[in-house]
């Protein structure tokens, strides 16, 4: 009787510490699911900020092809105005489409670029504290 008591008792800290173990297993992956959360968030941040200097590049060197165009017009060699109108309208697609790649890049460190004046505002705050314009809301991540 007695050693079937020792026995149970043995079975029951056997028991005690698998559980321990399953708990500690499922610890250790939930932690490293955040981590791993965390990780993208700072490899999509990284990304952003790639893209965006890509863009800042095209703009650049569309506006010294528009410049360039203004000075073949200085110099008597005139720019077909419909030609710079087109590169005129392909920085405004790609100035539009920087802004919103530092909107989402901004979103993922809790800040919300205002849509209208670019102020920088907290992700909480539901109008503009520069402008007052609306803000958009963001997709959460
Ligand atoms: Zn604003």
């Amino acid at each position: 009787m007695e050693k079937k008591n020792w026995k149970k008792t043995a079975e029951d800290i056997l028991d005690q510490t698998c559980r321990t173990a399953l708990d500690l297993g499922d610890a250790a992956g939930r932690g490293a699911k955040a981590a791993g959360k965390a990780a993208g968030g700072a490899a999509r941040y990284a990304k952003l900020k790639l893209e965006e200097a890509d863009l800042t590049a095209q703009v650049r060197r569309r506006l010294q092809r528009v410049g360039e165009m203004v000075y073949a017009t200085h110099t008597g060699d005139p720019t077909d105005s419909e030609a710079m109108e087109a590169v005129l309208r392909e920085i405004d697609g790609l100035r539009e489409t920087l802004r919103e790649k530092e909107r989402q890049r901004l979103g993922l460190r809790g800040i919300r670029a205002c849509g209208g004046c670019g102020a920088r505002n907290d992700r909480e705050n539901e109008y503009c504290t520069n402008c007052g314009q609306p803000l958009e809301r963001q997709a959460e991540e």
